[in-house]
């Protein structure tokens, strides 16, 4: 089953990913609209990461489609479709067909500087480029130059030039969250998925963070797609909200409808959702 609403971006349909024994997601579906935020809640071990780890191509769904339909009247890209090209790495091919993430643990090159982080997600794009660029060495200078111009604009907006040379390891534990939105939106992606990107941060910077979600999709038209325990932060942000509980979708709605579903009340009770 292909078919599916114009306005959606990304399909996940009957998407089920067994570890042995355990059923991390069963027979899961759901769309993501364009230029939306989306979140994907549930309780701890509801399956949320696994969903994210299939969309993003670090391994093969067991079973089901994941489509991502770049323009309303382009054929879809199926995401097992890249994981089965050879020679190349599934989470690299599904980058470059648009689709970026954050982890729930921050995975940024700690001994590298803030801005060598930007540069670094640039060559996923540049690099196809790199063999032109060594026979005509100006064109891949240029390249260069407008990755460090875009990686600039970048901390420019998170009022972080300042830190550009500073090791990312170095950087306070918010300016090291927001850096890793920033490196992910540098492989200029139309679907950014984030994992828990209010995890540890203080109330001051979570407002920061839902101004940088805002501003992702209403200035750079990237359609948001996370993973939040932080309810207060979800129920204000999200144009919709899909619920997992034990690997399977229990409610799919808009934050208003969500909140007063008895199963997903269920669900949350006596778990350690935030308020
Ligand atoms: P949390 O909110 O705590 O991060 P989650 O909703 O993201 O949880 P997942 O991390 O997707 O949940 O895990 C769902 C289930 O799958 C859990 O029982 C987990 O132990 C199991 N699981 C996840 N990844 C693996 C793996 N690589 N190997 C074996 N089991 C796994």
């Amino acid at each position: 089953m292909i078919a599916t609403d114009p306005s959606t971006l990304l399909s996940v349909q009957g998407l089920t990913q067994r570890f042995g024994g355990i059923i991390a997601n069963n027979n899961i579906s759901f769309d993501v609209k364009r230029h939306s935020i989306t979140a994907l809640i549930g309780p701890n071990g509801a399956g949320k990461t696994t969903v994210f780890n299939c969309i993003t191509g670090f391994y093969p769904a067991t079973s089901g489609n994941i489509f991502l339909f770049l323009d309303k009247n382009n054929k879809p890209i199926a995401i097992s479709e890249l994981l089965n090209r050879p020679f190349t790495g599934g989470a690299h091919q599904v980058a470059r067909a648009g689709i970026a993430r954050t982890f729930q643990n921050i995975r940024l090159f700690q001994d590298m500087t803030v801005l060598e982080n930007l540069l670094i997600a640039q060559h996923l794009r540049l690099d196809k480029n790199l063999f032109r660029g060594m026979l005509a060495h100006q064109h891949f200078e240029k390249k260069e130059e407008e990755g460090i111009e875009y990686a600039m604009e970048w901390l420019k907006t998170l009022r972080m030039e300042s830190h550009a040379n500073r090791l990312a390891g170095e950087l306070p534990y918010g300016y090291q969250r927001q850096l890793e939105i920033a490196r992910a939106m540098c492989t200029h992606p139309k679907l950014i998925c984030l994992d828990e990107p209010a995890a540890g941060l203080n109330p001051a910077e979570t407002e920061q963070l839902s101004e940088l979600i805002y501003l992702l999709r209403d200035q750079h038209c990237v359609t948001v797609l996370l993973i939040e325990h932080d309810m207060g932060l979800v129920m204000e942000i999200s144009d919709h909200i899909i619920v997992l509980d034990h690997g399977v979708v229990i409610a799919d709605g808009s934050p208003q409808d969500v909140q007063k579903n008895p199963q997903v009340i269920a669900a949350y009770l006596g778990t350690e959702a935030t308020t």
